[in-house]
């Protein structure tokens, strides 16, 4: 039986993801703020090495599929708790997943970004460059002092997506895929929460896929279980838009 962790798993697309997989036959540990396996708090190095240690004590050193879902939207006031999770929370539990993840079966792990990294002006923020030089204290001081939540979210997605991109190389030699889904609107408790912010409501309902809709968790989590699956056995590196064609709207010449 397949050993998976997934973050996040308490709500939207992480908990889509958990049922897909334990339908699948898997045994699923989940990590979450509350209501999961285990419980730990991702915007802190604290809960994140006890998350780690805590799945790699019930998995015995061996997971095959890594599954970060666990994320905060551009409702969320403090602009510094969404770079320490969105990012540190990814690119931490990365790194602690390694080794077991190598002892695993047609390993893989699966980051969850968005289409919010396509956004026009997010890959050259300042911020972006501190998450990427790993200096969470300096990229968290100066998310807070921007103090935009689209700058810290679209710089966050983009910053984790790089990240897994340049892990691409080093992870393919030990045998261990790495893919990003990037979700375009899914309807879940964190859109719902952007489509009712004062500021940001109105943006966010107006930005409508080209399918003319936002996505049911389960869509994709259907995505996401398919590049976690042996069935994605050669696809690695890649950032995959589950967007209903928001990527495409945006920037129809990059792909
Ligand atoms: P959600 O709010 O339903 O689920 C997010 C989960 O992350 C929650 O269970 C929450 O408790 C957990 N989490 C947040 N902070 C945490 C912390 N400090 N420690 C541990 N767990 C924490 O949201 P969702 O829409 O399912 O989001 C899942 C991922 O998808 C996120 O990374 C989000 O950025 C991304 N995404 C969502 C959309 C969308 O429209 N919903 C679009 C693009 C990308």
């Amino acid at each position: 039986m397949p050993t998976s962790v997934v973050t996040g798993s308490a709500s939207g697309i992480g908990a889509a993801v958990c049922e897909q997989l334990k339908n699948n036959g898997h045994q699923v540990i989940g990590i979450d703020r509350a209501n999961a396996d285990v419980i730990a708090d991702l915007s802190i190095k604290e809960g994140r090495q006890s998350a780690i240690r805590e799945v790699l004590c019930r998995a015995e050193e061996k997971v095959d599929q890594l599954i970060l879902c666990a994320g905060l939207g551009v409702s969320v006031t403090n602009c510094g708790l969404i770079v320490s999770v969105n990012y540190f929370g990814v690119s931490e539990l990365l790194d602690g997943f390694f080794k077991a993840l190598q002892a695993g079966e047609s390993p893989s792990a699966v980051v969850v970004g968005s289409v919010a990294s396509v956004q026009p002006g997010v890959d050259d923020s300042l911020v972006v460059e501190k998450m990427l030089n790993n200096d969470e204290a300096a990229a968290v001081a100066l998310a807070k002092e921007i103090n935009d939540p689209m700058v810290a979210y679209g710089g966050s997605k983009y910053a984790v997506s790089v990240m897994a991109r340049q892990k691409a190389v080093a992870w393919g030699k030990a045998g261990v895929r790495l893919n990003v889904v990037a979700p375009g609107a899914v309807e879940t408790p964190l859109l719902q929460a952007a489509k009712e912010h004062p500021t940001y409501g109105e943006a966010t309902r107006n930005f409508v896929a080209p399918l003319g809709r936002g996505s049911r968790p389960e869509e994709v989590a259907d995505v996401i279980c398919y590049l976690a699956s042996p069935r994605a056995s050669f696809i690695h590196g890649t950032v995959l838009f589950a967007d209903g064609g928001m990527d495409a709207m945006i920037r129809p010449d990059r792909f």
